[in-house]
């Protein structure tokens, strides 16, 4: 294909932008990453990378980084906050589906902070620091990007361009593009502590998603420190959560202890459920967060993200070397989309449906489905393989 600029910018160096960006450099083609931090951007989300998604990042040295950075949790259980364990399913049993048969506990900005070393060794990567995208042109053959930052107004252009710039994006708005959905009305609650709950509670896992009327949560452990994960009473604004003796409380409540929990890190965030109207405007591609957000029960959003990016680039790569026709990027959407949709809103949206039900009949049902799953292999071995996504990449057919 003919080429102006000969390069893609992308806007937002985070995660996705980030692997996009190595996973396009790798194929020959000169990437620019606009990032409006000026360093890795330390955030508390997403911990859990699920098997298939460190399959597709093996090929770029990415899978065995995080391997190495991470917590291998082949166990994960369902249990309730009044009956305890009520199933725990073991990962090994994905062992012939998959080269990571477990979670990796792995935090989102270790694997930007491995990504942004590899992308500066890469002569054609220019990662661009302290650049805010402000506005977005796209014409019939290029994309045309404004940013603001320390040294002042810019302009750059590429070929095509990809928005990796998370759920307000900017991208997305530029482009027009409806992101249909809607916002849970409460916040969640992401707090750390070193305090070993394993030791302590005896038959917890690694990863735990704990079902209670009033208040669920999610226990992980990773690499060196336990997560909680839990909703914040709607009627309790967000900087009184995010107070010492709401976190105190929030913790004391899940495990007691006569002393205080020491917290090494808190974070609250606003969660919704939406995807992109369309994942493509001319030039311009949605990928990760811009392109669909959700709860993060269930550890998809940002696995899915990467799967958007690893469908992309080699889609581009195609096109950009003449081994395919520019229609070849017409089956971005078609092949991305649907799994956002069935496989990342769906799944976490029942997820959340089953931790905080409240009808104490459903309650039951659910934990008896539970207990009904974990005595069979059959369905735990299919629920393993829908709620590790491989069910879905295969059948997209991103992964055979
Ligand atoms: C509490 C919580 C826990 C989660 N846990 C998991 C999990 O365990 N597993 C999982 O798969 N997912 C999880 N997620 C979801 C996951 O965090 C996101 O899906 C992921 O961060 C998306 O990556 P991204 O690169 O698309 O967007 P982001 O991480 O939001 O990165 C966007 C980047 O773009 C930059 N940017 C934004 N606007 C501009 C602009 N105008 N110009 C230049 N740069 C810009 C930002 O600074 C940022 O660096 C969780 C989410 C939450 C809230």
């Amino acid at each position: 294909m003919r080429l102006k600029h000969d390069r893609v910018l992308i806007v937002g160096g985070g995660p996705v932008g980030s692997v996009a960006a190595l996973l396009l450099a790798q194929r020959g083609i000169p990437v620019t990453v606009l990032e409006r931090a000026d360093d890795v951007v330390l955030d508390y989300r997403a911990s859990t990378i699920q098997p298939p998604t460190l399959d597709l990042l093996e090929e770029c040295g990415a899978a065995q980084a995080m391997v190495s950075m991470g917590l291998i949790c082949p166990l994960m259980q369902y249990r309730d906050r009044q009956q305890g364990k009520i199933v725990e399913f073991d990962m090994t049993m994905l062992k012939n589906d998959t080269r990571h048969p477990y979670r990796l506990q792995c935090e989102q900005f270790k694997l930007v902070g491995w990504l942004y070393p590899e992308l500066r060794k890469m002569p054609n990567v220019e990662l661009l620091l302290s650049h805010e995208v402000t506005k977005v042109t796209m014409g019939d053959d290029e994309a045309v990007v404004e940013t603001t930052g320390p040294l002042g107004p810019k302009t750059f252009k590429g070929d095509f361009l990809i928005a990796g710039d998370g759920g307000r994006s900017l991208v997305r708005k530029a482009l027009n593009i409806e992101f249909e959905g809607f916002t849970y009305p409460e916040h969640f609650l992401v707090a750390g502590t070193r305090y070993d709950f394993k030791t302590q509670m005896g038959d917890i896992c690694s990863v735990n998603y704990t079902a209670d009327p009033d208040n669920w949560y999610v226990l992980l452990e990773i690499p060196d420190m336990w997560r909680i994960v839990a909703p914040v009473d709607p009627n309790v604004e967000p900087d009184d959560a995010m107070q010492e003796a709401y976190l105190q409380n929030c913790l004391q409540n899940l495990w007691p202890r006569s002393e205080p929990y020491e917290i090494v890190v808190k974070a609250i965030y606003r969660v919704s459920q939406r995807v992109a109207q369309t994942y493509r405007r001319g030039r311009g591609f949605l990928a990760g967060d811009a392109a669909h957000i959700n709860n993060p029960l269930g550890g998809l959003g940002l696995n899915g993200g990467i799967h958007d990016a690893v469908n992309l680039t080699q889609r581009l790569a195609r096109v950009w070397h003449g081994e395919a026709p520019e229609s070849e990027l017409d089956g971005y959407e078609p092949q991305r989309k649907p799994e956002a949709v069935q496989a990342i809103l769906g799944q976490t949206g029942r997820n959340k449906k089953l931790m905080e039900e409240r009808d104490p009949e459903v309650r039951a049902r659910n934990l008896d489905a539970w207990r009904a799953l974990g005595a069979s292999r059959e369905a735990t071995y299919t629920h393993l393989l829908e709620t590790s996504m491989i069910a879905s990449l295969r059948r997209s057919g991103m992964l055979r």
